[in-house]
């Protein structure tokens, strides 16, 4: 329910943003939250500051030509969507995937501005992407897309400005291709304009294990609160891209045994436990499908093409591939099967149906805007070691991530304790968030 002071605001969201029904699901689910902020602290709904905070500060979308291995010329589009900059330069990745418009792009940004300003550090908001469609394209092809891409987005990208980083179908491959005709552009050495490069070009240890390997540290916490852990529990991890993978290594070195992962063709269940250095080869060196891991473990694993992931029997659900993927009906199957936990690792892939489900079952629910945090986080230790020309070790970075994501974890608590729902922590990401990008625009006057 919204808070009657807050139902223009969100009505007017709907009228200025018409067919963008992601970000309108992404702002209601704050605005869901600020009633109790402004029941407690009513100048917070004064100035027009949460009106302010629903609108980026800056869309830019733009042509990206590019020529196929057959000599075709392929148009697609491109965006950025600077979305808030008041607590530092803009900060979130880029998402190349044929679904990809501009409502895509604003609720990535949204939930992004409130992500970053929960991890405490001097980072704002935005997020970017295409249309493009990475599958079955060549090296040659991906190379070609992203140096027209980062043409444009170059004119807007620099590391006091913008700082880019990947998200689906962007990892190290395109960020290096990006990265490379940014510096052609500048002719600068600009290592502060990128995160998720590669080890020997700037990059910085753990970014690529982060975002999964943080939202196991969240949920690790938030069972600890109830005496349990990752430890001889079953686990579901849907999607098998970069998030997934490092959410299934971490489980497992706790202890977990993930029994089942995806990719869009469908899921795989492997009543062994999944064998990560083959889904790795599969995913991460050939680009395969899920389907070639089944064939390569015909023993213990089974293909389901097409199946709900969430139908398997598990402890603990993890969903890590895209949003609203997991809908009230799975979320009541999930929660029937005895389910204990689910912690998003994908950004808002949990219907506002399924969120309710798991918060009536009073189950421990770990929003992404939270749990998911530690991607970003870890860009900006690679943006620190950056500026200070350092590189630190996996062990001291993984330490940072661990302290990052347990005072993320304790913050949200607080914060839900404070506002009246203790456990809530999608009321304590959405607070603490809002409270720490809202005191510094009020403090920056007009803007
Ligand atoms: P990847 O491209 O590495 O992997 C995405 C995975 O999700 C693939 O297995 C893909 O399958 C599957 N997937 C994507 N779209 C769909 C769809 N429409 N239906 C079913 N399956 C789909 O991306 P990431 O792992 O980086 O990102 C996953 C999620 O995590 C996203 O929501 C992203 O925004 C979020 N995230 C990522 C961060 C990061 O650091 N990378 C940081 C914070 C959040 P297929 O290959 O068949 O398309």
């Amino acid at each position: 329910m919204l808070d009657e002071k807050l139902e223009p605001i969100y009505a007017d969201v709907l009228r200025r943003n018409p067919g963008e029904d992601e970000f309108h699901q992404a702002v209601r689910e704050v605005l869901e939250s600020l009633g109790a902020v402004i029941a407690k602290h009513p100048r917070y709904a004064e100035h027009a500051l949460i009106e302010r905070i629903c609108e980026p500060e800056r869309q830019i979308i733009f042509r990206v030509p590019w020529v196929t291995d057959n000599g075709e010329v392929q148009i697609n589009r491109g965006f950025r969507v600077q979305f808030n900059s008041v607590l530092g330069p803009f900060k979130g990745g880029l998402r190349f995937h044929p679904s990809v418009m501009l409502g895509t792009v604003k609720f990535l940004g949204f939930e992004q501005v409130f992500k970053n300003a929960l991890t405490g550090m001097p980072i704002g908001g935005g997020k970017g992407g295409s249309d493009f469609d990475p599958k079955g394209r060549s090296n040659g092809e991906i190379m070609r897309f992203c140096q027209s891409f980062m043409t444009e987005l170059s004119r807007h990208l620099g590391e006091h400005t913008d700082v880019p980083a990947g998200d689906i179908g962007v990892g190290r491959r395109e960020l290096g291709y990006m990265f490379g005709q940014y510096k052609r552009m500048s002719n600068r050495y600009e290592s502060g304009v990128l995160t998720g490069k590669g080890l020997t070009w700037g990059g910085s240890r753990v970014r690529t294990e982060a975002t999964g390997y943080g939202a196991v540290f969240f949920v690790e916490r938030a069972l600890a609160t109830r005496k349990q852990g990752f430890a001889g529990k079953k686990v579901l991890v849907s999607g098998s891209g970069n998030v997934a993978i490092y959410t299934i290594e971490k489980i497992h070195q706790l202890g977990g045994r993930v029994i089942a992962c995806s990719d869009s063709s469908g899921y795989v269940v492997d009543n062994d436990g999944i064998d990560l250095a083959l889904l790795k080869d599969i995913k991460e060196t050939k680009r395969g499908r899920i389907s070639d891991y089944a064939a390569a473990r015909r023993a213990s694993a089974t293909f389901v093409p097409a199946g709900r992931i969430w139908d398997v029997p598990a402890d603990i659900a993890m969903p890590s591939a895209t949003q609203n993927e997991l809908n009230g009906q799975d979320a009541r199957t999930l929660v029937k099967n005895g389910v204990i936990a689910v912690g998003e690792g994908a950004n808002m892939p949990s219907t506002p149906e399924a969120v309710r489900v798991f918060q009536e079952a009073g189950i421990i629910f770990a929003p992404g805007k939270a749990a998911n945090a530690g991607g970003v986080a870890t860009s900006a230790l690679e943006m620190q070691q950056n500026a200070s020309r350092d590189s630190w070790t996996f062990e001291v970075t993984e330490q940072k991530l661990g302290v990052i994501m347990n005072s993320i974890h304790d913050r949200c608590a607080e914060v839900a304790e404070e506002y009246g729902s203790p456990g809530n922590y999608v009321l304590g990401a959405n607070v603490a968030g809002f409270l720490r990008v809202a005191d510094a625009m009020d403090a920056l006057g007009v803007i």
